[in-house]
């Protein structure tokens, strides 16, 4: 058996029509939309990430500003940027790029983005409000997971989900997310006994870790969906996920790939609650 591939391809360029078209709306009737990334470490990795998002913004009809702060910027810098940026009105969406200089914590700081704003949900606040079932703009990359399985027709209702992951970026909200899809949902991680046994009792296995490879194929059960939000950086400057696609692929029914399945369906949603926030 070999798993189906649930690509992101067509879920990508369908999110950013839809967001051109309204980019374009906006921009007609005097409200062209404005995204801040607000960055402040010499990262390379990240330098990348954020030039890709700049581009891919462009070419939706979203002006992008990089507000470099630099790798020495303090906790007060980060916040008194942040919080000016939440009250300037050319702009519509505020991104917080991590790492940040070593003692900012990323959390705390990310409390001054406005709510409006958040469309990457970093403030805490917005997880809150997504925990409680309020609106609130979901970070990208959880929102990302739930959208995909949409997109391929997945069922969730009554389905058992494992998230293996923990971060409030990516594991928690992506519970939240398929909580309100009516999944039944169970969060793993470093700490969790025995993670194959409860991963291969789940219809859906969500890995989200950060190790390369980490689920393999005793932790999936035949046919399972596998949603691979991992993105880690290989040797030859290529991308491998958190699910050992080789081994998984023989016994899963489905499987998202890296790269083409959830990183640019997460690129697509940024740019799309940026027309969402400037459209408010
Ligand atoms: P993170 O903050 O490092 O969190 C990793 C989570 O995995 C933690 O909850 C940790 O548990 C858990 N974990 C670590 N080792 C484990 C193990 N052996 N068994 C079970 N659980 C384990 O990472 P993240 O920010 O959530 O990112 C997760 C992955 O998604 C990374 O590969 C990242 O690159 C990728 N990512 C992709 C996108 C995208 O756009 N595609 C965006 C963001 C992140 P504890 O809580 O107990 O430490």
């Amino acid at each position: 058996m070999s798993a189906t591939v649930l690509s992101g391809k067509e879920l990508t360029a369908a999110i950013r029509a839809e967001t051109t078209a309204k980019a374009a709306e906006l921009t007609a009737a005097g409200t062209p939309p404005k995204l801040a990334v607000v960055v402040a470490t010499a990262d390379e990795s990240s330098a990348w990430y954020v030039r890709s998002i700049a581009k891919a913004a462009t070419k939706v009809g979203i002006t992008c500003d990089i507000v470099d702060l630099g790798p020495a910027a303090s906790d007060m810098d980060i916040r008194h940027k942040l919080a000016s940026l939440s009250v300037d009105e050319s702009v519509h969406g505020v991104i917080l790029q991590t790492p940040l200089p070593d003692g900012v914590n990323a959390q705390d700081v990310a409390l001054s983005i406005a709510l409006e704003k958040d469309i990457d949900g970093a403030n805490p606040l917005s997880l809150g409000r997504l925990a409680a079932g309020l609106p609130a703009f979901a970070p990208a990359t959880a929102e990302a997971v739930v959208r995909i399985l949409d997109h391929h027709q997945i069922e969730l209702t009554g389905r058992h989900v494992a998230v293996v992951g923990r971060s409030t970026v990516v594991g928690k909200p992506a519970a939240h997310l398929l909580l309100e899809k009516n999944a039944t949902v169970t969060v793993c991680h470093s700490r969790t006994k025995d993670l194959a046994a409860v991963t291969s009792a789940a219809d859906v296995v969500v890995a989200a870790v950060g190790r390369a490879g980490l689920v393999t194929a005793e932790h999936v059960a035949p046919g399972a969906v596998v949603v691979d939000v991992g993105t880690n950086p290989t040797d030859d400057g290529g991308l491998v996920g958190d699910v050992d696609a080789a081994s998984v692929a023989e016994k899963a029914g489905a499987l998202t790939p890296v790269p083409g399945g959830v990183g640019p369906v997460t690129t697509a949603l940024l740019l799309q609650h940026t027309v969402q926030a400037a459209a408010r």
